[in-house]
C-alpha cells in the first residue's frame, strides 16, 4: 500500500480514485468523511494504491490529468489564415494577426 494523493476535498480525491480505477489500478480512499466523522478529527482524505508497484503509473496518471485541469485558455481560430491558435498566444503563430476579443 502506497499514499499517493493527498487533499481536504473528498470529491477531488473520489475523483481521482474513479481515474486510476478506470485504468485498472486497485486504489482506495482513507481518511473517509464517515471514518473522520466516527474519528473526530480533521484527516484529509488520502488516496492510496493497493500495491507499491502501481504508485509509479497512478502519480504519472494524475499528473497528466492535473495538467489538463490548467486552464491553458481555449483554442481559437485565426480570422484571418483560418489556422487554430492555442489559447495561450495573443497571436496568430502563422500570420501575426492579433487575436480579437470575443
Ligand atoms: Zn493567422
Amino acid at each position: 500500500m502506497r499514499e499517493i494523493f493527498r487533499h481536504r476535498d473528498s470529491v477531488k480525491v473520489g475523483l481521482y480514485q474513479s481515474i486510476l480505477e478506470e485504468a485498472q489500478i486497485v486504489c482506495f480512499i482513507k481518511n473517509s468523511l464517515t471514518q473522520q466523522r466516527a474519528a473526530g478529527s480533521e484527516f484529509d482524505p488520502v488516496l492510496c494504491v493497493q500495491y507499491d508497484e502501481d504508485s509509479g503509473r497512478a502519480l504519472q496518471i494524475l499528473a497528466a490529468h492535473e495538467a489538463m485541469d490548467q486552464p491553458a485558455g481555449k483554442e481559437w481560430i485565426c480570422p484571418a489564415c483560418k489556422e487554430p491558435v492555442p489559447g495561450e498566444l495573443g497571436k496568430c503563430w502563422s500570420c501575426e494577426r492579433e487575436r480579437l476579443e470575443v
